[in-house]
């Protein structure tokens, strides 16, 4: 019967496309299953950190477990200079890691503006995608955007050859792009308000309040490990003068310029902060007395050869600083303690001449200060 047959052929190509309709929808269930996870895990992870350097992290450890990549590196721009900077990477060859800042070139512009490129063969050594993540994988690079739309970072991943970046997974990776962008735009507005409120606006060092937060912590670790730590207080000599003569306005150009003097003279582990008016604080971990004193006998002589506009107007013809130096545990029990050593320090060298490292501590009271170092108490 060709009408039975001519039915049974129909209702079998109906099944078919049947089929193939539910095969599409399971496979597009499944990427929207997929998806779904990623966001949750990314977005559980992301919340979960308190600062740039954890969100790094937290991004670093989902694409190299949740999504298999070989290579991993997260570019931050540098609102100031307009670089994409390296700020977490994950296997990057020697030679990638060399450019850690990276300026926004017509290409980087272009993968900005588009939002994603990605190469499913291996890229070779002299393509620019290579300057971000390396050659010889195959590559893609994700733009991030803040809400307000501003590139924020860029994230590069690559894999090896056995598993290469295809149309499927760039809709995913643009999919989380979209969620991750905004995330590390806030955190990046976070940081870069607190690093303000850190910030002493007319030197450009060091704030009070972040001294104090770090001095706390330093303090803790030193006693906790029993390592030595040491504290200087900066003053400069005969100020008022200086001020009165040239004015306000060159006296804090002076104030800029000696900032820079002594954090030029510091270690990166040190740590320099504006204390008062034309006072400054220098932490120094891990170091002792002696070494303090050596460390504050070369500020003050720095900025004693050092040739500051206007500085004839001062009583010797030349500006100069007084430093006061203490330690932990030689001097002082205790953070606030130690800081009034210090100071004294500080009186001492004013009192005994200016333009030198004050008497330790010590000296001043006859007796050494910390029961630990000397077996006798501090005296009140
Ligand atoms: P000494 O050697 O005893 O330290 O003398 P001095 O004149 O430096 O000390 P004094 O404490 O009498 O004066 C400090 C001066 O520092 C007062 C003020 O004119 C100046 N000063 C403090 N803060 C600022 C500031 O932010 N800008 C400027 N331009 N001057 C400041
Ligand atoms: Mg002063
Ligand atoms: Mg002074």
């Amino acid at each position: 019967m060709p009408g039975a047959s001519g039915k049974a052929g129909l209702s079998i190509s109906k099944l078919r496309e049947q089929i193939r309709e539910l095969r599409r929808t399971n496979r597009e269930l499944n990427d929207r299953v997929v998806e779904l996870d990623c966001l949750y895990q990314i977005l559980r992870s992301l919340t979960a950190t308190m600062s740039l350097a954890q969100t790094a992290d937290a991004l670093r450890n989902f694409f190299t477990s949740r999504f298999q990549v070989e290579r991993f590196a997260l570019y931050l721009r540098d609102e100031d200079s307009g670089t994409f900077v390296l700020r977490n990477s994950y296997r990057l060859p020697r030679e990638t890691e060399g450019h850690i800042r990276l300026p926004l070139q017509p290409w980087l512009q272009s993968v900005c503006s588009k939002g994603y490129c990605f190469r499913s063969d291996a890229l070779s050594e002299d393509e620019p995608l290579a300057q971000l993540i390396g050659p010889g994988v195959s590559a893609f690079v994700l733009s991030l955007k803040g809400l307000d739309g501003r590139d924020v970072g860029l994230v590069a991943l690559g894999r090896g050859a056995a598993e290469r970046f295809s149309r499927r997974d760039a809709e995913l990776l643009r999919k989380l792009g979209k969620q991750i962008g905004p995330m590390i735009g806030a955190m990046m507005h976070f940081e870069k308000t607190k690093e303000l409120s850190f910030t002493d606006p007319l030197t450009g060092v060091h704030n009070r309040r972040y001294f104090n937060q770090v001095y706390v912590r330093e303090f803790e670790r030193a006693r906790r490990y029993s390592r030595p730590l040491s504290v200087l207080m900066i003053d400069i000599d005969h100020f008022k003068i200086y001020n009165d003569t040239l004015g306000h306005l060159a006296g804090d150009a002076l104030l800029r310029r000696l900032a820079q003097e002594l954090a030029d003279n510091l270690r990166r582990t040190d740590y320099l902060a504006r204390y008062g008016g034309e006072e400054f604080a220098v932490l120094l971990p891990e170091t002792d007395y002696e070494r303090a004193c050596r460390v504050a006998e070369k500020l003050r002589r720095q900025v004693e050869l050092t040739r500051f506009d206007g500085e004839e107007v001062q009583p010797e013809g030349k500006l100069t600083i007084s430093v006061g130096a203490a330690s932990y545990p030689r001097h002082a029990d205790d953070p606030l303690q130690l800081l009034e050593m210090a100071d004294r320090s500080l009186y001492g060298a004013k009192a005994n001449g200016r333009n030198q490292v004050g008497p330790a501590p010590e000296e001043l009271y006859g007796v050494v200060l910390n029961s630990r170092a000397s077996g006798s108490r501090p005296q009140p």
